[in-house]
């Protein structure tokens, strides 16, 4: 697809500069760093003039990264500045709204007291369409690689305790000796279509009245077309055929990589697994305008931002090549 990379989390281009990663301690000191810090998942961001968000930041000498051994992760330069982001999830927001922490939908916001006014931790799923290219690839990635060491302080090879290592690159378990890489586990999300109709589900537990794109993990083995075909049998009950790649979307929630596809339907008949899906139709291009126009309460569509809303965007438009 020509303009695969425009989805929300596409490539910015950003120099990861991964030949440098040895020596970012060394770089983290440089007064030009700036430091993304993350809470709970949550970046750091300040509310522009409009409408828009951009990355907050940090110096290194910051009071924040100077309370707790959180982890720091080299994410790469831009615009000729080293770019880090620090875990500061040991801060403990006093008298702050935490409620909603870590749970699908966060409104919340929080403040730092060492932190200027409109400097706040926000929940990125919510924020993501309202940052630039470039800081929604750092804050990605930052919430990506930060996540995987929260859940990974173990060698999974002996169990014993691992270190952080090539600038938050790896883990290395000083026991045995095992070497341990962030991981991103591949997920298919298909646009199915028959001519005019598309295919769309929801799980139980989505708000009301909203459909999206099928979507399942790939399997070890399994190809991507293979996992496409597969989840759409067993999900809804519908044969695919031809299968074709379309564009990727890094999902670090916690740590996917969306590979979206368009897929052939060679049946039309829906059969579902209600444990995966609580419904599942055959949706028109006039039904699914009425919908992205807000004119049809019957459907609530997939959220800006969403590879799934990209896909069926540009599906509507005729420029899925
Ligand atoms: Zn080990």
């Amino acid at each position: 697809m020509k303009d695969a990379e425009r989805v929300t989390f596409g490539g910015s281009g950003l120099d990861r500069a991964a030949e440098a990663r040895r020596e970012a301690d060394a770089l983290a000191g440089d007064g030009s760093a700036r430091i993304l810090p993350v809470w709970k998942g949550k970046p750091l961001l300040r509310a522009a003039s409009d409408a828009s968000l951009v990355l907050g930041s940090v110096g290194p000498d910051s009071p924040l990264l100077a309370e707790g051994p959180g982890t720091r992760v080299f994410l790469g330069r831009s615009e000729g500045r080293a770019w880090f982001a620090a875990d500061i999830s040991h801060w403990a927001p006093e008298g702050q709204d935490t409620a909603t922490v870590g749970a699908f939908h966060d409104p919340s916001e929080q403040r730092h007291p060492a932190l200027p006014e409109g400097d706040l931790f926000r929940e990125l799923r919510a924020a993501m369409v309202r940052l630039t290219a470039r800081d929604a690839e750092l804050a990605a990635t930052a919430r990506g690689v930060l996540g995987w060491h929260h859940t990974h302080g173990f060698c999974a090879r002996c169990g014993g305790p691992s270190e952080v290592s090539e600038g938050g690159w790896q883990r290395l378990c000083p026991s045995c000796g095992a070497r341990h890489f962030p991981r991103t586990d591949p997920v298919a999300i298909m646009l199915v279509t028959d001519g005019n109709s598309v295919l769309l589900g929801r799980s139980p537990h989505w708000p009301e009245g909203m459909f999206s794109l099928l979507a399942g993990f790939v399997e070890p083995g399994e190809t991507l077309e293979a996992a496409v075909r597969r989840e759409v049998l067993e999900e809804a009950g519908v044969r695919v055929g031809e299968v074709s790649y379309l564009a990727s979307q890094p999902w670090p929630f916690p740590s996917s990589l969306m590979l979206g596809c368009h897929g052939q339907a060679l049946s039309r008949e829906i059969v579902l697994d209600p444990v995966e899906l609580e419904d599942a139709r055959w949706v028109t291009k006039e039904e699914l305008l009425a919908v992205q126009a807000g004119e049809s309460t019957r459907l609530r569509p997939a959220r800006p931002g969403a590879i799934a809303h990209f896909l069926l965007e540009r599906w509507l438009a005729d420029r899925l090549d």
